[in-house]
């Protein structure tokens, strides 16, 4: 038998528990020695009998001098009685509808006991407690010890996974092969994986228990180390399209600007286009907060690259900023005769430098011809890009905006399968904690986007209690005759409630929460009948969602009612109220993006928060966004109150448990990322260390990165 045999053929484990185990994705006995308990409760201290409290939870041991099972006269319940006796005394103990508790023990037999000591019935006796027949051999499991529980889901229990765990444990005592390297452990002082494995199911103190939890949380943020390090390496042997630093048609592109850049967003792009001159690819992150400006500085990247005569992939989460992009560059680049197509899915468009001022909506099929042919030069688009029939003539540059809105799996897609390697510019303002881009990304350049434009002034953030809706709405009131716009913003509608809604019903999974129709509803109706309003979200039709948006661009629309479809990159600087319904729903960097479609401008702008309920809890989280105004100390705050299982879809990468709680700990993923690196400085095929390698495609196959 070895860590790759099937539970199948351990002893107790027929098909009903394979089927159990299987749930908890285990397969073999090697996962299952690997499921770890996510807590202990400590029974250790075994009590004489004499010292044992009432009310106490305490742990006794002795030997059994009766026991015995009846029924109750009461209704149809089983009672066991008995007593058990140490040197110091005897105590009773009592259980209900364990009948077989009876057959199991015997007089005599030594066992453990541990449970709470209660009063009734005239006498003092243990309440159901946990039971486990003493065996000199092998020591207790379920009592007298720590005892490891595990996250019990599909009705296994803890107890039936430590009865199977604990002499499958003992058959591989010390004979499973190490995977980390020596100088690894010896150098960060990591418990053997032997001894790990037993200290976190069976562990001599909490304290062994906290050193062996340490032992895999390093394992498994090394393995991650290993694999983005790995995948950066195989970048760095790639071929990229060198692209010319032209920097007449840089002035050129910056004079035609209507504003003066910011000194971040010049060095941003010095730095960019040095990348881009190289003949290996680039692999950037250029971090901004909301509105300091990102898509300038990806234009004219964009344009090098085009006037270099190669093609350009932008692609955006959504189909409402892909349409924005698609107008800001064609209209930044107007003057510099670029071919620009978009391509989302639904309705496609191009723009010919022939045709002047003017696009046209030509068919996909078109598009996709003018892309592999090299007519088009840019291709901005959706997640429609990265599919199969998507293929370009000379793409040397990839830009996603919103990155932390795609995948990791997704990125890959588009950046490899190539000849050449084309350079990849991320953007995001709402960056991923370090901890966790470093993780996942690896070290990725860094371009910061430290000051917003000259001018802007700081939103004014507020909790609005339900008495003062009143005021504020009278308050959007004046900003409106002021020729300002304002967003109001109602939690998604659920999948399910689609239905009910169109159906004229209340939503069911959220009775109270205001869905986008019904807002929409009352706020034309009935308290701003005079005024421009519009609704706008994930259903609406594209031609319709294009005319909206447009007509909002253009200062014909007050109120834009809407779900989170504009939660990024939406740019309209005439925008001064951003007010959130239901704002405990959505997390906190989704708020900050949400907030940053106003204060554009040197407008002064406000975002207004309404909650569904004020408890002190979601009154602190959005006094965060009161007290923050950066959207990267958000993010490490919402890390910090939410966790990482919550982060930008974390849950979903297969991480296993102990890396994820490991995720919000810097200085053990620099610490692994530093032994990761130098294990593949050292050996950059592993060649030395088969076992690590194999550990590595199991740990690969388990962990996926979408
Ligand atoms: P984000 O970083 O959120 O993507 P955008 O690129 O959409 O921000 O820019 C936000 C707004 O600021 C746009 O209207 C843009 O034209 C404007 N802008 C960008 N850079 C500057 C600048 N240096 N000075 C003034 N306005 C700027
Ligand atoms: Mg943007």
């Amino acid at each position: 038998m070895d860590l790759s045999t099937s539970v199948q053929q351990l002893p107790h484990i027929g098909p009903i528990y394979q089927k159990k185990l299987k749930k908890l994705k285990i397969k073999t006995v090697g996962e299952l020695l690997f499921h770890f308990p996510y807590r202990y409760e400590d029974l250790s201290n075994i009590i004489n009998i004499s010292q044992a409290k009432l009310g106490e939870k305490i742990c006794v041991q002795g030997k059994i001098l009766e026991i015995e099972s009846n029924r109750s006269w009461k209704k149809r319940m089983s009672l066991t009685h008995a007593v058990i006796e140490d040197k110091t005394g005897a105590v009773k103990a009592t259980w209900f509808n364990q009948p077989f508790l009876a057959k199991t023990f015997k007089k005599g037999d030594e066992i453990c006991l541990s449970g709470e000591l209660v009063f009734g019935t005239g006498e003092a006796y243990l309440d159901n407690p946990i039971y486990e027949k003493i065996h000199k051999e092998t020591g207790p499991t379920h009592t007298g010890r720590i005892v490891p529980i595990y996250p019990e889901t599909v009705g296994l229990s803890s107890r039936w996974l430590r009865y199977i765990l604990k002499p499958l444990l003992t058959k591989f005592k010390d004979k499973i092969p190490e995977t980390l390297p020596d100088k690894t452990i010896k150098e960060h002082k990591l418990l053997s994986l032997n001894k790990a494995l037993w200290q976190i199911h069976f562990p001599d103190s909490l304290k062994l228990a906290q050193e062996a939890q340490a032992r895999f949380s390093f394992e498994e943020l090394f393995l991650m180390g290993l694999v983005v390090l790995r995948e950066r390496m195989k970048l760095a042997r790639e071929k990229a399209y060198s692209v010319p630093f032209d920097l007449e048609l840089v002035k050129k592109m910056v004079n035609s600007l209507p504003f003066k850049l910011t000194d971040s967003q010049r060095k941003s792009i010095w730095q960019i286009l040095k990348d881009m001159e190289k003949p290996q690819p680039m692999n950037r992150l250029l971090e901004g907060d909301v509105g300091s400006g990102k898509t300038i500085v990806a234009a004219i990247a964009t344009l090098l690259a085009a006037k270099s005569g190669c093609q350009i992939a932008f692609m955006a989460p959504t189909e409402i900023l892909a349409k924005q992009h698609f107008q800001e560059i064609t209209r930044l680049l107007f003057d510099f005769k670029v071919d620009i197509g978009i391509l989302t899915g639904k309705t496609d468009q191009w723009r010919s430098k022939k045709l002047r001022n003017q696009s046209i909506e030509i068919s996909r099929q078109k598009i996709l011809k003018k892309t592999v042919e090299g007519e088009i030069d840019i291709l901005i688009g959706t997640h429609a890009l990265i599919q199969d029939k998507v293929k370009f003539k000379n793409l040397a540059l990839v830009i996603l905006d919103e990155q932390h809105r795609f995948g990791v799996k997704q990125r890959a897609k588009l950046v490899t399968s190539r000849e050449k390697i084309p350079h990849l510019l991320s953007m995001t303002a709402t960056p991923i904690p370090r901890t966790l881009s470093l993780t996942i990304y690896g070290d990725l350049d860094l371009s910061l986007i430290k000051e917003l434009p000259k001018g802007r002034k700081k939103i004014i953030t507020k909790i609005v209690s339900p008495a003062k809706r009143q005021e504020i709405y009278e308050f959007i009131r004046k900003e409106i005759s002021k020729k300002r716009q304002a967003f109001v913003i109602c939690p998604r509608i659920e999948q399910n409630d689609e239905q009910n809604i169109k159906d004229g019903k209340k939503p069911s999974s959220w009775a109270g929460v205001k869905a986008v129709e019904e807002e929409y509803e009352k706020l034309s109706k009935k308290i701003f009948p005079d005024l421009e309003i519009a609704i706008i979200h994930g259903k609406i039709a594209t031609k319709e969602k294009d005319r909206i948006m447009q007509k909002f661009q253009r200062g014909k629309i007050d109120i834009l009612v809407s779900t989170s479809v504009v939660e990024v990159g939406v740019d309209i600087p005439n925008a001064t109220v951003m007010m959130i319904e239901g704002s405990e729903r959505f997390g906190l960097a989704q708020l900050h993006q949400l907030r940053g479609r106003v204060g554009r401008s040197e407008h002064q702008s406000f975002c207004f928060l309404f909650a569904d309920s004020y408890s002190i809890k979601t009154r602190q989280r959005l006094k965060a966004l009161i007290t923050c105004e950066n959207g990267f100390a958000l993010a490490e705050k919402d890390l910090e109150i939410r966790g990482p299982g919550d982060f930008s879809g974390t849950r979903q990468w297969g991480l296993p448990d102990l890396a994820m709680k490991a995720l919000s700990n810097l200085a053990l993923i620099e610490k692994t990322r530093q032994a990761a690196k130098e294990i593949l400085e050292e050996d950059p095929l592993l060649k030395k260390y088969p076992l690590l390698v194999r550990r590595l495609s199991l740990f690969e196959e388990k962990v996926h990165l979408e």
